[in-house]
């Protein structure tokens, strides 16, 4: 690797940054080699965490001349990956200043933090981290490739693209639903109840069930038993199960599959065809001012 921070000096954004990444290591591996990228760009060590409560940190001068990456040993390796590409988006990102015993402590809520933070300066820099480091472990011009393979969105596609990765099939979720030409949400389950659920709002509207609430009974990972590690088929559902679905209106199909995980997870894919996104879009977007519409759709063209 040749990088230097020199290389990154007029980026100021998490895209722009990973742009500019990708443009001086065009042979950047995949996995991407996300210690050797920090040691490259002026982390000094990366070491494990001592401090309880937290998934990652950074500590850091104002100045940033350099930095030491923390991470939470006890995590899986590819959280502590996402850990560490995050870290590196505070360290790069010019805005993100270090608190004033010089530094940054994020918890694992923070690494999931994906909107939001207009008025609040914390939850902007752990939105914009996280953004940094799903586009340097899932860099686009790869990840888009790879996630169009296949007629239908399906999760053993999505599982066999996190492994290629070595990036979580959670976080891998996350980009898949804005990556694949299909509308499709992600839900992740624990113990029959809906813990949270990624989908592009533009394409796949809102859920009917909300966090908190149990998995519905007609649902797939209710309706039949599973296999511990073993995706289901792809089975379409009634779009009432997972949807509001307006009355006397044909909805179009909704597929449901289910990836039943260890200690009572699992991961539900819902998707429809291609051209079924149009007529339901997202109630939120209805809400907006035409300038949040254009900001919102420019942040996800990145
Ligand atoms: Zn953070």
């Amino acid at each position: 690797m040749n990088i230097t921070r020199m290389d990154l000096a007029d980026a100021g954004s998490p895209e722009r940054l990973v742009l500019e990444i990708l443009k001086c290591e065009p042979q950047l591996p995949i996995p991407v080699p996300i210690e050797e990228l920090c040691l490259r760009l002026d982390i000094h060590e990366i070491l494990p965490l001592t401090t309880k409560g937290f998934e990652g940190g950074l500590i850091t001068t104002p100045d940033k001349f350099k930095g030491t990456i923390l991470f939470n040993a006890a995590s899986p390796r590819e959280r502590r990956r996402f850990t560490i590409a995050h870290e590196l988006g505070h360290f790069l990102m010019p805005s993100h200043v270090p608190s004033a015993e010089g530094q940054f402590l994020c918890k694992l809520q923070d690494m999931r933090e994906l909107k939001g933070g207009e008025s609040d300066r914390r939850l902007k820099m752990e939105v914009e981290a996280n953004r940094f480091a799903s586009q340097l472990l899932l860099p686009p011009p790869k990840f888009r490739v790879d996630v169009a393979v296949g007629k239908d969105p399906d999760i053993r596609q999505m599982t066999a693209i996190a492994r290629k990765y070595d990036v979580s099939k959670e976080a891998t979720a996350r980009a898949y639903v804005h990556f694949r030409e299909e509308p499709v949400a992600v839900v992740v389950t624990h113990n029959g109840r809906v813990l949270r659920d990624y989908h592009n709002a533009l394409k796949f509207p809102k859920l009917a069930i909300p966090a908190g609430a149990m998995v519905p009974a007609h649902s797939l990972l209710r309706r039949r038993t599973h296999e511990q590690g073993v995706a289901s088929d792809i089975d379409e559902t009634d779009a009432g199960v997972w949807l509001h679905v307006e009355r006397g209106r044909q909805p179009a199909p909704l597929y449901e599959q289910v990836l039943v995980q260890r200690d009572g997870y699992a991961l539900i894919m819902l998707s429809r065809d291609v051209a079924s996104g149009d007529d339901e879009e997202e109630d939120e977007e209805g809400e907006m001012t035409s300038a949040q519409r254009l900001k919102r759709r420019l942040d996800r063209d990145c």
